[in-house]
């Protein structure tokens, strides 16, 4: 875990190397054993300095979550952090020099570390990060880190590692004045050991346990600091509705830590800290976005004895929206794209956009000229099928029709090798009926990708029922490739994530036809935590897709459908208004050429207002709230059911990275499961009883909340 030797200069090294793991990690384990190696450094006499180093190729990647998650009972987090905070206090103030030689990244517990000895020197290296993760995750850092970083480079200086997360490279987390000197890469111990032996010796201090030490830019009860914290306030609420209570702690860590002594202030941080590991909000974000994106981008469920498909030129027909942003993707990964459109002109255009696109972060120097260059270099647009030739995989985003779809896909797969996969970025039709234009249905697979496709992280794979597991294997090893996050899904109707986003919207759509006004509905979207109201993004898709996905699904199930009060609403909105969304400038919201979009007046006329639900106008918001929350936990577990999805954990990562599904809830599947299954079915049955049977509480459900069976393990 942890060697320990002295040299003959009295330098102890203290080096890093967490047995059986690629990266350095804090926990119980490692925690004790580094304090006890500190303890015997300081009382050595013969040792003249400390010296703390990592054998991995970072320097220490953070806390254990795995163990955190196990065990967050808040009084034995605390009593762990308590004796953290009595090795750093020794490392500080034990009278003998202690410096890190940060070979690569010091993340969240990592950089706390680095904190706590008095010097920092870091290797010159282009892929080290330094950064305070934990409030993505919807914790705090909770070893001094709210504590250490404002007295050391400034409260306002602090935010955007403290309260954001940011990931800062070497060169600028030396300019913020986190660490000391930057050195040619494999120096770093020499350089922190020339420290230690020299300006060490009479300066093993830290700037907070000085005599007259302040706080760097100004304190809290200085003007400067009563401004910042009523803006910083203000404007968290306004970001997130009080619905994450991660960086209001760091907030409070803030406030009223820097207003005391150190030892003082890393107690109330550990309050705060213990608090949030506790919490329902980290809980969930830290089994989603950590633990379900990590095994996601494994691809953990990829069926295995698949040996893994490397590509190097795939095609893509369509060079539209959604072609040029995929084609964007691959490019970036180092893969040679084809992008072909009925005409040249028309596939030069999508090539264009690519362009525009780098050359704007050119412009703002996220990128040389050269390596923008060397992405469009890798796009070939053409409209000449023969030029599909070489590629392992073809991706098809042309118009969403099945006749133009089987026509590209007879013409691609007469010049592609019969083991080359045919994929379809259909955001609708079933994968099998497409797949029957193929004349390899085993090869053809769904890979649903997100509007901006350049942008968004998630790829949904659509299994059709004759998609081999050998195709859907090599189709995961080309999202991962693409460095974007598959989720394994079933050919059903919306497939999972239109399906279950779409009952948001719908929910919005029959709020206002019950008569709720139109700005408490979306309202009530953003406070639930949704990034955009069901009616603003009703208009965003397009009312009018609405209606036509309404209308054809009432075609394809003839009397067994049963008309819902969105397609009502879609139907008076498109056909009798003409207001079809966004795109054609008037929806459920109207457009000015000159300023912001606005709340349609005209809508009320046609929606006539009624009175809230519930007796007071904040019991209406939270009626209104749960609707839009749980008709999406509902139709989840109808797509579990179903065999829709393999597995909830799917459920919740395409949730978040799909439509933006609030993370502190975990995803649809999470909130149920942070609920309970029986208050989960006692808060559906009492929706079903008042608004229907899309709320009935599924089957899968109700057997939960009387077997004591649960999503996820506690
Ligand atoms: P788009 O209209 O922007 O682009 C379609 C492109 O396909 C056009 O450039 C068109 O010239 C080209 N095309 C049409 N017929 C062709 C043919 N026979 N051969 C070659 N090229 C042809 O549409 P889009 O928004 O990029 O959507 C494309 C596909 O992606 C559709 O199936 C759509 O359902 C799906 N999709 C769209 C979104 C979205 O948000 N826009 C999201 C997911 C999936």
């Amino acid at each position: 875990m942890l060697s320990y030797s002295v040299d003959g200069n009295g330098i102890a090294t203290l080096e890093f190397d967490y047995p059986g793991k690629s990266q350095n990690i804090l926990n119980a384990a490692s925690m004790i054993a580094i304090g006890e190696a500190v303890k015997k450094a300081l009382a050595d006499p013969s040792v003249k300095g400390i010296l703390l180093a990592s054998a991995k190729k970072d320097f220490v990647a953070g806390g254990d979550l795995a163990e955190m998650l196990a065990n967050p009972d808040a009084a034995n987090v605390a009593a762990g952090i308590t004796e953290w905070h009595k090795v750093a206090r020794a490392m500080e103030t034990g009278g003998k020099p202690v410096a890190a030689a940060l070979n690569g990244s010091a993340l969240g517990g990592g950089l706390e570390l680095a904190l706590f000895c008095h010097y920092r020197v870091a290797a010159d290296n282009p892929k080290a990060r330094f950064g305070f993760p934990e409030v993505t995750l919807g914790l705090l850092p909770g070893a001094g880190g709210t504590q250490r970083t404002p007295r050391l480079i400034g409260i306002q200086p602090s935010v955007p590692l403290l309260l954001e997360g940011k990931r800062l490279k070497a060169a600028d987390a030396h300019k913020a004045g986190l660490i000391h000197a930057i050195v040619a890469a494999g120096t770093e111990r020499d350089a922190a050991r020339h420290w230690l032996l020299g300006e060490g010796q009479t300066n093993a201090q830290q700037p907070w346990d000085r005599k007259g030490f302040k706080i760097p830019g100004g304190g809290v009860m200085t003007p400067a600091g009563m401004q910042f914290f009523t803006g910083a306030n203000a404007m968290l609420r306004e970001k997130t509705y009080g619905n994450y209570p991660a960086p209001k702690h760091i907030l409070s860590c803030l406030f009223e830590g820097l207003q005391v002594d150190i030892d003082t202030g890393l107690k109330i941080e550990t309050r705060y800290f213990a608090s949030l590991v506790a919490s329902a909000e980290a809980k969930n974000m830290i089994r989603s976005l950590f633990f379900g994106m990590q095994d996601a981008n494994k691809l953990a469920s990829r069926p295995a004895d698949v040996p893994v498909q490397k590509y190097s030129r795939i095609g893509m027909l369509g060079a539209g929206m959604m072609g040029a942003g995929i084609a964007m993707s691959t490019s970036v990964a180092g893969i040679d794209v084809v992008l072909l459109d009925t005409t040249q002109e028309a596939a030069d255009k999508g090539k264009a956009y690519a362009v525009k696109q780098w050359n704007k972060q050119v412009e703002r120097g996220r990128m040389s000229a050269d390596q923008a260059a060397a992405l469009a270099a890798r796009i070939h647009p053409t409209a000449d099928y023969a030029d599909l030739n070489g590629c392992e995989l073809v991706v098809e985003a042309v118009f969403e029709k099945r006749e133009i779809k089987a026509d590209v896909t007879q013409k691609a797969e007469a010049m592609i090798a019969n083991d080359a996969i045919f994929a379809s970025n259909t955001s609708t039709l079933p994968i099998t009926g497409l797949a029957e234009a193929s004349v390899r249905p085993a090869n053809f697979i769904g890979l649903h990708f997100f509007s901006p496709a350049e942008k968004m992280p998630l790829v949904e794979i659509i299994v059709g029922q004759q998609t081999s597991d050998a195709t859907l294997a090599r189709a995961m090893d080309f999202v991962k490739a693409i460095g974007k996050t598959p989720i394994v899904v079933s050919d059903a109707r919306g497939f999972y994530t239109s399906r279950v986003f779409g009952t948001y919207v719908s929910e919005g759509m029959a709020l206002l036809e019950e008569g709720y006004p139109p700005a408490l509905i979306d309202k009530a979207g953003l406070i639930a935590g949704m990034p955009v109201g069901p009616l603003a993004l009703a208009d965003e898709v397009s009312i009018e897709l609405v209606h036509k996905i309404a209308q054809q699904t009432r075609a394809d199930q003839g009397s067994a459908y049963a008309e819902r009060a969105a397609d009502r609403v879609a139907a008076k909105m498109v056909a009798d208004l003409g207001r079809l969304g966004r795109k054609s400038g008037a929806g459920f919201y109207d457009y000015p050429a000159d300023g912001p979009k606005r709340l349609w007046p005209g809508l009320t006329d046609h929606f006539p207002q009624k009175v809230g639900a519930g007796e007071t106008a904040d019991e209406t918001v939270q009626e209104l709230i749960e609707r839009l929350i749980l008709v999406q936990s509902a139709e989840t577990v109808h797509c579990l059911e179903e065999g829709v999805l393999r597995a909830p954990i799917d459920a919740d990562v395409g949730a978040i990275l799909g439509w933006g599904y609030p993370a502190f809830r975990g995803g649809p599947i999470g909130w149920l499961h942070t609920l309970g299954p029986k208050e989960a079915v006692a808060k559906l049955e009492h929706l079903a009883a008042l608004h229907g049977a899309r709320f009935a509480p599924p089957d899968m459900l109700k057997h939960m909340a009387t077997s004591g069976e649960r999503f996820y393990p506690r």
